[in-house]
């Protein structure tokens, strides 16, 4: 079942195009990356389907809904919930507050327990700092704490955007077995990612992403043996 659809969608700034007509969807249980260069249009993408940018034209349907127009604090109650480009914690707030933040959309306090026990299980580094402002986290502690706050919603979808960036080979390492785990937790996935390599070798299905258009797609091993892709995304 296609839990996330994306139609035609078209997003500009002004006069810039940075999405010029994009397709694509994801079913339920998948993980679906979108790969392409700086600039290609994977953020405004992301920030469309979450409400944080209006669409120039085009729809996204969620679990069959129209969410084009949906605010971004309702999609996050509807089931999606996004982990931002360069993590976007709350530096001055501890570990702790920026999960609770997470949960802003739910009043139940036995819930909201629970959903903090089990990212303190998922991340125990979080745990072990969970009074410590987030502000002095590293670059791979930070990108944890993201995902945890995102995860705080209880997500059907969750939304990363390029979440190895600046992070260190093992931190990559690292995040990409968190990102599995969730999946495997029973969460779908959308994926942006420059690291082609990472993003493919977790990933369901991809569409490769070139100045705002959709320029490739297919099973993610096969976009790995494409010619085009090795020479353009994998250094190969
Ligand atoms: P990156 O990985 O660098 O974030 P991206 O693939 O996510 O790249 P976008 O950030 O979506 O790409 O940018 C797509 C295009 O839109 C680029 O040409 C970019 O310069 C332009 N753009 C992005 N944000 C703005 C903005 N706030 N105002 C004007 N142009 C923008």
């Amino acid at each position: 079942m296609e839990i996330l659809k994306v139609n035609n969608l078209v997003v500009n700034y002004g006069m810039i195009k940075a999405v010029k007509g994009a397709s694509f969807f994801v079913n339920q249980g998948e993980i679906v990356a979108l790969i392409g260069a700086n600039g290609a249009g994977k953020t405004s993408i992301l920030h469309t389907i979450t409400g944080l940018l209006s669409a120039k034209d085009g729809n996204i349907e969620f679990e069959g809904r129209d969410i084009t127009k949906t605010k971004a604090h309702d999609i996050v109650k509807l089931g999606m919930a996004h982990v931002p480009e360069g993590r976007r914690v709350f530096g001055d707030l501890t570990v702790l507050e920026n999960l609770k933040l997470g949960a802003y959309i739910r009043n139940d306090k036995a819930g909201i327990e629970d959903g903090l026990d089990k990212i303190y299980k998922r991340f125990p580094r979080l745990a072990e700092r969970k009074s410590q402002l987030a502000g002095t986290l590293s670059g791979g502690e930070q990108q944890m704490l993201a995902m945890g706050r995102a995860l705080m919603s209880n997500p059907k979808v969750i939304v990363m955007d390029e979440p190895s960036m600046g992070l260190s080979p093992l931190y990559v390492n690292e995040i990409f077995d968190i990102i599995r785990e969730i999946h495997e937790s029973g969460t779908t996935v959308l994926l942006v990612e420059q690291n082609a390599k990472k993003a493919l070798g977790i990933a369901d299905r991809a569409y490769v992403l070139e100045t705002g258009n959709i320029v490739l797609e297919g099973d993610a091993k096969t976009l790995m043996n494409d010619d085009s892709v090795k020479k353009a995304y994998l250094g190969e």
